[in-house]
């Protein structure tokens, strides 16, 4: 048997992706190796109808809404190879091998953490990447920005539309000019150029009570935001797929075939814009191009029911 489709990833991409599929009649093998990229999170914000819900929980209703489809099947797998062309491709799973006529990657990014001792156990509680997803829960607390490139810097200015307490952290590593310390002073937040030693959680271990410094000294905060540098999983470096220079797929504009024909892609994996929503919309937009390119196939082909 031959898969229509089958998906790598079933966070909000994949999951929407399998739904605008399994509704277009087409036969669907969705795999997920899990760990989620949002695992660490307490709550999902920002989405709306499910501001607050667990990730798992997220998760859990996107599984049970694809029930009624019969033709898509959700397997707990991991994606390990993927050969062949479009129309035929031989994709090699943990739990075995199957055929499929096209591939949809939505296998999101893998956050590289800065090596800071007691981030780890922090983080998606205290430290945080998206404001829009985890400021409002927090505002008014203390708030670092530990920021990595002059680009970025005025982040720490954004998020002072959530508490009036925030300063930036550099570890010294970022040669912060004059005029623009002048900008983020007179928008109220002050430079910090001490590098880091480790953050202390408070005593219940749930949230951060302050950030050490090499030099002894310490600083109390509550919050720290920064932007990780990411990377693909290795299926889609192997693949060979033509990646931006920052590192993300990059799409055909109109077919949204990623450079090797019958390979897809949709959510995290596009583009350093992310958030669960966005990943969603991009599966359902590319799975209705997808489903729109293979159905006229497979009608000119004799091919459907
Ligand atoms: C700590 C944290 C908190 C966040 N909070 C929010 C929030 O509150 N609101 C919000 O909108 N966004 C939030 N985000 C961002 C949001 O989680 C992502 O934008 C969204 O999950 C991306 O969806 P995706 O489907 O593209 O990828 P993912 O959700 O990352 O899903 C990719 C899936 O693919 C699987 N996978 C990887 N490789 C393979 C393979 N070879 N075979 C099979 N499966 C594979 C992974 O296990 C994973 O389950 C948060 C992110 C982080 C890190």
């Amino acid at each position: 048997m031959t898969y229509d489709v089958v998906i790598a990833g079933g966070g909000p991409a994949g999951l929407a992706a399998a739904l605008t599929l399994g509704r277009s009649r087409k036969r669907v093998l969705l795999c997920d190796a899990g760990p989620r990229r949002n695992a660490a999170a307490v709550h999902l914000h920002n989405f709306v109808t499910r501001d607050g819900i667990t990730p798992a929980e997220f998760r859990r209703i996107g599984r049970q809404q694809l029930e009624p489809y019969a033709h898509v099947e959700t397997r707990e797998a991991r994606i390990e190879e993927v050969r062949g062309t479009r129309g035929s491709f031989d994709v090699r799973l943990s739990t075995g091998s199957i055929k499929a006529r096209r591939i949809l990657l939505c296998t999101g990014m893998v956050d590289e953490s800065p090596e800071i001792e007691g981030l780890g156990s922090l983080w998606g509680k205290s430290i945080f990447i998206c404001p829009y997803c985890h400021a409002w829960e927090v505002q008014n607390r203390r708030f670092a920005y530990l920021a990595t490139s002059l680009e970025k810097i005025d982040f720490a200015l954004l998020l002072r539309g959530w508490a009036s307490d925030v300063i930036v952290l550099t570890q010294g590593r970022l040669n912060v000019p004059d005029d623009v310390r002048a900008r983020l002073k007179a928008g109220g937040v002050q430079v910090d150029d001490r590098p880091i030693a480790r953050l202390v959680p408070a005593s219940d271990g749930l949230e951060m009570e302050r950030i050490e410094f090499t030099d002894g000294s310490s600083i109390e905060r509550d919050v720290l935001f920064l932007h990780p540098p990411q990377h693909q999983i290795e299926i889609v470096t192997s693949l060979g797929l033509a990646l931006d220079a920052a590192g993300y797929v990059q799409l055909d504009p109109v077919t949204l075939e990623t450079s090797v024909p019958g390979v897809y892609a949709a959510g995290d994996l596009l583009a350093p814009m992310q958030g669960a929503l966005i990943a969603a919309a991009s599966g359902t937009l590319t799975a209705g191009v997808l489903n729109h390119a293979l159905t006229v196939e497979l009608a000119i082909e004799g091919l459907l029911a």
